[in-house]
């Protein structure tokens, strides 16, 4: 899996002057400049073309979607298809007659909508499906409980570990070869993990477990971060929250291949969605869309990786998983958007206070972190500061030298 070595300089340097202006299009950025947001790994902000979308919707077609006949509600309905096409598109779907999108209310409705309808299909008795154990609790979870709900009618599924490579924290592809076995019937992964900011090697996974194994992505640290497309994947599910892609809260969405039912909820068609909601959701990926994910993806990229090397000549802090930048390019595996450290001394509670005094907004907690298969031991407490593109080099800066005055 060789990478280009990056220079982070030349990045930022050469996409400047795309960036300025897209920074501006967030108006709560624009009004707030002495603070800097960096916390979108939790939620992103949102421009100025997503608020527009909300507003216009809200003051033009509200209705509710599929029932009524008047045009105000066609409208909806046709709001609401056309986002499920949207979506396809934005993830570079190739075979959009063959594939659904269902809207849920973000990434872990989505993980438990999967498995509570569409795993249970999947598999038989003796079956085992391989999950990750240790990315966020809303990838477990489910998958726990479902095999709980399974065995009560009399199927047993095993939970295998989808095994990590110690240090790097990418799959490990010979320990997948002996997690992955004949009665494998699912897997799910997570595209970018949401501490240590890995990208994960999900080509590894569809290696380890041949073309027919469905692979359910969680894709709540990648989708807006970087370009996701389900046919370079070859993965059968991707959730992902909008709320972390730009979109308002309470979005997100499942896009599933080969699959256009049952209903997530009983009732189907007959709840209403979140049809403001979706509204925000077309604008977002629009808007993404046309700042490209792939420039997102160099900008935040090399952004985080001065943050990572500026951490690492620190020695009162350690950052948590993979220890190489991107200029350090023997590794494989490139860190996203998000950087986790400890303070070997003050604590991660009082390292954000002390951190949110000097402007910054990070989160500081134990993340959400799945403390193992039975959802057992705690994570540790750390800051994490994530990314998006409305983050700047001077910013970068200002936080190196704030942490670097509490050594
Ligand atoms: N999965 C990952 C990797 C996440 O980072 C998150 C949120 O932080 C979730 C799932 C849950 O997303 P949501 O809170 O939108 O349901």
């Amino acid at each position: 899996d060789p990478v280009e070595p990056v220079d982070p300089a030349r990045e930022l340097k050469e996409l400047a002057s795309w960036q300025r202006p897209l920074r501006d299009e967030f108006p709560i950025i624009r009004r707030n400049p002495e603070l800097a947001y960096c916390d979108s790994a939790a939620t992103t902000q949102k421009p100025q073309a997503v608020l527009d979308a909300v507003h216009r919707y809200l003051t033009t077609s509200n209705a509710n979607a599929g029932r009524g006949s008047y045009p105000w509600a066609n409208t909806t309905t046709a709001l609401v298809e056309d986002a499920r096409d949207r979506v396809r598109r934005f993830l570079g779907d190739p075979d959009p007659e063959r594939s659904s999108v269902h809207f849920t209310s973000g990434t872990t409705e989505g993980l438990s909508a999967v498995a509570r309808d569409w795993l249970p299909e999947l598999v038989a008795d003796g079956d085992e499906i391989v999950v990750p154990f240790a990315d966020h609790q809303a990838n477990l979870t489910p998958w726990l409980q479902a095999r709980e709900l399974l065995a009560r009618q009399g199927v047993r599924i095993s939970v295998r570990e989808l095994p990590r490579q110690q240090g790097s924290g990418d799959y490990d592809p010979v320990a997948l070869a002996d997690a992955v076995g004949p009665r494998t019937r699912f897997v799910a992964a997570t595209h970018v993990h949401h501490v240590y900011g890995g990208d994960m090697n999900v080509h590894r996974v569809r290696q380890a477990v041949g073309p027919e194994v469905p692979i359910c992505l969680d894709a709540a640290q990648s989708i807006g971060h970087l370009p996701v497309s389900v046919a370079d994947l070859d993965v059968d599910f991707v959730v992902f929250s909008g709320h972390k892609a730009m979109a308002l809260p309470g979005t997100g969405a499942v896009w599933a291949r080969g699959r256009r039912g049952p209903a997530f909820r009983p009732g189907g068609w007959s709840g209403t969605p979140n049809t403001v909601g979706v509204a925000s959701l077309t604008a977002a990926l629009d808007w993404l869309d046309a700042a490209g994910t792939d420039r997102i993806e160099r900008w935040t990229t090399a952004l985080t990786s001065r943050l990572t090397d500026g951490l690492g000549r620190m020695d009162a802090y350690e950052v948590l998983g993979c220890q190489t930048s991107l200029a350090a390019r023997s590794r494989v595996q490139r860190r996203r958007s998000i950087v986790t450290f400890r303070h070997r001394e003050i604590g991660a509670q009082d390292l954000g206070f002390i951190l949110f005094s000097r402007g910054f907004m990070v989160r500081s907690d134990g993340h959400c972190q799945a403390g193992g298969a039975h959802g057992g031991g705690r994570t540790e407490t750390s800051v994490r500061v994530s990314l998006h593109v409305h983050n700047t080099p001077e910013e970068v800066q200002e936080l190196l030298i704030a942490l670097a005055s509490l050594q």
